[in-house]
């Protein structure tokens, strides 16, 4: 990344055409450089105007030709969004149009094309963001469905960076009282009681404890469900996994054992988006290629958020759906009875009647019967697991990692005050915790990590 002190440009809407396109310009010759190429048909030039003001007029080029007529939004610094001066064009859509109109803005030789995430991260620099609100612009900006949105403006509003914040101050204050206590040693300073230090630190714990449990509703909103389709073979996994991707992906044929691997689409099913996973059949094989594949598909189940356990209704039950019936977490288990068009007389619940799972759906895969419920059934899972934490959440890998190196610090220094190691230890424990809290929310960073958030964003945002 190069220096703060560039001018920065980009087009900030997605390309294609559309009926408006701006181009953003941020940096401290933001302004005067707009002079040169904005012709106020009434009003001022941008140097004229007031932040939070706009103008109309020509975006003309170094040759004075009109390119297109534009509305210039002024906003001056820290006013905006990456807190320095900003000026933004709104023009014309489509593509040829802004493409044409950045090249010109960024004739300017104070002005160069701006990196991906670049405008996010100078408000970041500048500020204007926490590390863990920025991220959570990258997610507003791919999020796709109502939860999800509702997820990524719950973290930019700063609930996760308030809730991290909170955890520090309560970490920085015992390290103060551990810190006045071992600097003046012989003063009449009331000795720091372990007991209620333990109290403090169990209580942090379990409230950091409980964020990191938000963990897996942000993989879930963000990601999507990971949702596999088990059972022995030839219940029609294949054809569910076809019927709810809405496309041919699986080779459905009759011969068991045809879906040797784990082929895996992201769908939407109403407002849920799953991640799911048709695998091979659960069942004792010899062939070798197979074999991967259900060594594989046992440990899917493992990581499955969901599963939905096919079982055929046009035949008995078998030892092979025992097998998998037995592999099953119940807690995240759909029962999917397939096959309700040829409903046998032989076909027997009884086997499942020790099994309490979320949910019970009968189904025809092959004539789509009763999908509808099936959805409805995931949706009411989804609902229970995914519903954004208004009160701050961890939001990815980085900042569970970051969570996780500050738990077990906190655990560390407990461990250190149950055995009754000197206090100097504790402060160890506890500095190393409020580092990473600090890391978490970007106020004690290395560039490194702040360069890798913001390659995740798209260049404009
Ligand atoms: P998989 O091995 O579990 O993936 O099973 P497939 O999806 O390949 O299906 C095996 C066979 O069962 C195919 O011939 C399908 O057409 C058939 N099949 C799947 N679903 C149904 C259904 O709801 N009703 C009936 N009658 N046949 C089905």
């Amino acid at each position: 990344m190069q220096h703060l002190t560039d001018t920065i440009a980009a087009v900030a809407t997605p390309n294609g055409s559309g009926g408006m396109a701006v181009i953003r310009i941020s940096g401290q010759n933001a302004v005067s450089c707009s002079d040169q190429f904005f012709q106020p048909i009434r009003g001022k030039l941008p140097s004229q105007m007031q932040g939070y003001t706009c103008s109309y007029g020509y975006f003309i080029n170094p040759d004075h030709e009109i390119l297109d007529d534009v509305v210039l939004t002024v906003f001056k610094n820290p006013h905006s969004y990456t807190g320095e001066d900003t000026v933004e064009i709104s023009c014309h859509g489509g593509r040829f149009l802004s493409q044409k109109i950045l090249r010109t803005v960024l004739s300017c030789p104070q002005i160069r094309l701006a990196e991906a995430g670049e405008f996010t991260k100078r408000a970041f620099l500048n500020g204007k963001l926490s590390l863990t609100q920025a991220e959570a612009v990258a997610d507003l900006i791919s999020a796709s469905g109502e939860n999800a949105v509702k997820y990524a403006r719950t973290l930019r509003d700063g609930a996760t960076f308030r809730k991290i914040s909170a955890f520090s101050q309560i970490i920085l204050e015992i390290l103060s009282d551990l810190a006045v206590w071992a600097d003046y040693p012989d003063e009449d300073i009331p000795n720091v009681d372990s007991q209620t230090l333990e109290l403090k630190l169990h209580s942090l714990l379990s409230a950091m404890q409980q964020l990191m449990s938000s963990y897996d509703y942000g993989r879930i909103l963000r990601e999507g469900l990971h949702t596999v389709i088990a059972g022995k073979p030839n219940v029609g996994k294949s054809t569910l996994f076809n019927v709810l991707s809405g496309c041919e992906r699986s080779i459905v044929t009759d011969i068991a054992g045809t879906t040797r691997d784990v082929v895996e689409e992201q769908i939407r099913l109403g407002d849920v988006i799953l991640r799911l996973s048709d695998t091979a059949g659960v069942h004792h094989t010899a062939d070798t290629v197979e074999k991967i594949g259900v060594e594989r598909s046992l440990s899917s189940l493992q990581q499955a958020d969901l599963i939905l356990a096919v079982f055929d209704m046009s035949a008995p039950l078998s030892q092979e759906d025992q097998i998998l019936l037995d592999k099953l977490p119940q807690d995240k288990t759909i029962i999917v009875y397939n096959k309700s068009d040829q409903s046998s007389q032989d076909f027997n619940q009884n086997l499942l009647r020790h099994f309490s799972p979320v949910d019970t759906v009968e189904i025809s895969a092959k004539n789509q019967d009763n999908i509808t419920e099936l959805q409805t059934a995931v949706e009411h899972f989804a609902a229970r697991h995914a519903t954004p934490a208004e009160d701050g959440m961890i939001a990815n890998e980085r900042q569970r990692i970051c969570l996780e190196n500050a738990i077990s610090a906190v655990q560390e220094a407990l461990d250190a005050l149950t055995i009754g190691l000197a206090l100097d230890a504790v402060t160890v424990s506890l500095d190393a915790a409020a580092d990473a809290l600090l890391q978490l929310t970007g106020e004690r960073v290395t560039d490194k990590v702040v360069d890798t958030v913001f390659q995740r964003f798209c260049v404009g945002k």
